[in-house]
């Protein structure tokens, strides 16, 4: 079942939100070659528990890590380790924050110092994929427009669509129904309804769609290898729109 949130819920995500986009925008400064992924991780943990917050990722399913931290071929769920950041890298953060109970989550992909065209290419198109895809919605579409929408910019740019993992609704719960795909048909799955509130977050690829999982369990990395980037708001659908709650 998909909730509605009330105004008070509402209330709640923005502020999550808001720490969400906040921690992303204090930690941007610090994404250069030679920091650990492991020190990223101590910032964000401390930004966001001096914010009445908690890391929604920590210890959610196991997790290791209170952010994920997914570099070059690694899709998602990086464990945040002793590896340093190296110029022409890119990094994926992907932060959740809980606060008084609900949840925001934003992903955003980062580049260290100065990279490559490809990759360079693979950021801007992900980060268009994502507002491509948020600009249809609205009270009364369906959800299949929207991952139709991605998936079709996407393809339009030649870059690969990572099928495995999803966006999700999200409130009290950081993965609520309904799954959000980026790939689908128009006029198909559920309906949106103001006052739903999801993260739509395109994960593609400047190669094959195709993804692996690493022997620590939970990394997920392109199979051939290719760099991945990763962009996610959290959403509020409105009657005539949609509002972004995880801006920075
Ligand atoms: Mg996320
Ligand atoms: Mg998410």
């Amino acid at each position: 079942m998909i909730s509605i949130k009330s105004d008070y819920e509402i209330e709640l995500m923005k502020k999550a939100g808001k720490i969400v986009g906040d921690t992303h925008n204090y930690l941007k400064k610090y994404i250069k070659p030679g920091i650990t992924t492991k020190k990223i991780e101590q910032l964000a943990y401390d930004y966001i528990v001096s914010h009445e917050a908690t890391p929604s990722f920590y210890h959610l399913y196991g997790f290791p890590g209170a952010i994920c931290t997914s570099i070059n071929e690694e899709v998602v769920h990086g464990i945040p380790s002793n590896r340093k950041l190296k110029e022409g890298d890119i990094i994926t953060l992907d932060i959740g924050a809980c606060y008084k109970g609900y949840h925001g989550d934003s992903a955003w992909t980062y580049a260290v110092g100065k990279i490559n065209k490809e990759k360079e290419y693979l950021l801007q198109y992900t980060e268009a994929a994502l507002y491509e895809g948020l600009s249809v919605i609205k009270d009364g579409v369906h959800l299949g427009d929207v991952s139709h929408a991605i998936e079709k910019y996407a393809k339009e740019h030649h870059l690969g669509v990572v099928r495995e993992l999803v966006g999700h609704g999200i409130g009290n719960q950081v993965h609520e129904d309904p799954d959000v795909p980026n790939y689908g048909k128009e006029k198909t799955g559920p309906i949106l309804k103001a006052g739903m509130t999801i993260a739509v977050e395109p994960m593609l690829t400047s190669g094959k769609r195709y993804v692996a999982e690493l022997d620590d369990d939970w990394t997920i990395v392109t199979e051939d290898n290719k760099p991945s980037a990763h962009f996610e708001h959290t959403v509020l659908v409105t009657k005539d729109g949609y509002t972004i709650l995880t801006k920075r």
